[in-house]
């Protein structure tokens, strides 16, 4: 069912993405309602409303939906079943979240579409954690089921001495052990699906990060996983497909000797796509909103001869006036007060024109 330019959008979550994803559904004529616990997210900054409740709250969550005419969110660290009242105006479906909230339920799905993940197990005690060192061998990385994001809530096991260490630093909560993937390089694959079956993508960005936070997106990307596009984008799709996902799904790669290797899946637009806000013909912002609304899709053509964003992690955001200052670079700021460490306060697009 198309929504119509002039209705509400319920955006759950209030961070940059949902900034973004309103200032583009704005743009359309749209206007975007923002739920989310904080007392003012920065999406709520461009947007028409904000309802400050818990993301567990089904009363607040139930008047919430009824005021707008589609729903999505922005994150998937949302609380199991809290967004089934939504269910009915939710695109992606509470299907895509479920899977994407869980490291081992997300990787026996990938799995189960025939698409490869790193040597992997489940981990619910130190026992479990010892007998996946034996089997998976050093290095491995350990990974919290839940709520982990930007490299929090990982620790990496290098040796057996490291352990108890590992357990310890993750808190003994429900995880998973990784085999360390030997890639050359890492990017992502951002479709965005249509209810119907159509889908678009971008071009393929390789991804540089630091510290287990993306730190820069350049496009086109390297030799090493240009050639593993192809592959990965079938692989893309058939998870979107499986998921019967509607808007913006991105899958981090790694690019490895043996072919792309599935790292991640993100329900959601995402970091390693915000150079297409000028990169492209069409963001991945505006097509999330295009596809959740089932308007027809914008061409995801890459303008010039590619682009490069970088994040500004922290106290980076500190390098604005510089930043402003250089004619060429795209400065986005979030809007947020504390520049907290490892906070992602903005980011910079320079496009490479031809
Ligand atoms: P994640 O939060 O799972 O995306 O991990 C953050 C970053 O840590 C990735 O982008 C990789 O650079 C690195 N990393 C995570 N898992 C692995 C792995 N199994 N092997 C090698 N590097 C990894």
């Amino acid at each position: 069912m198309t929504v119509s330019p002039g209705a509400t959008i319920g955006i759950i979550g209030g961070g940059q993405l949902g900034r973004m994803l309103s200032m583009a559904a704005a743009q359309l004529g749209y206007k975007c309602h923002i739920f989310d616990p904080h007392e003012r997210p920065c999406a709520a900054d461009v947007a028409a409303a904000h309802t400050r409740a818990d993301f567990t709250d089904v009363e607040a969550l139930r008047r919430f939906g009824d005021g707008v005419e589609v729903a999505t969110y922005e994150f998937e660290n949302l609380p199991a079943g809290a967004l089934d009242i939504l269910a009915d105006k939710l695109r992606p479906g509470t299907r895509s979240l479920a899977v994407a909230q869980d490291r081992a339920d997300e990787k026996s799905f990938i799995e189960g579409c025939g698409v490869p993940v790193a040597p992997w197990r489940r981990i619910d005690s130190l026992d479990d954690l010892r007998a996946a060192v034996e089997a998976l061998g050093c290095p491995i990385v350990l990974k919290t089921r839940r709520f982990g994001y930007d490299g929090k809530g990982q620790a990496w096991i290098r040796s057996e001495a490291d352990i108890t260490a590992a357990w310890d630093a993750i808190k003994g909560k429900p995880a998973v052990a990784e085999a360390a993937v030997d890639f050359a390089a890492e990017f992502s694959v951002i479709v965005a699906r249509w209810a119907d079956g159509r889908h678009s993508f971008w071009d393929s960005p390789e991804n540089a990060h630091r510290d287990g936070i993306l730190h820069r997106s350049t496009v086109p990307c390297g030799e090493a996983c240009a050639s593993q596009v192809a592959t990965a984008r079938a692989s893309a799709l058939r998870i979107a497909e499986a998921l019967d996902h509607v808007g913006v799904l991105t899958v981090e790669f790694f690019a490895s000797g043996t072919g792309p290797i599935v790292n991640e899946i993100a329900p959601r637009v995402h970091n390693s796509g915000h150079w297409t806000i000028e990169g492209a013909v069409t963001s991945q912002f505006e097509q999330h909103i295009r596809a959740i609304c089932d308007l027809p899709p914008g061409s995801t053509e890459t303008l010039g001869a590619g682009a490069s964003m970088e994040n500004l992690i922290g106290s980076d955001v500190d390098r604005w006036p510089e930043l402003v200052g250089d004619q060429r670079a795209h400065v986005h700021l979030y809007g947020k007060g504390e520049a907290r460490p490892g906070r992602k306060m903005g980011h910079v697009t320079w496009l490479r024109l031809r």
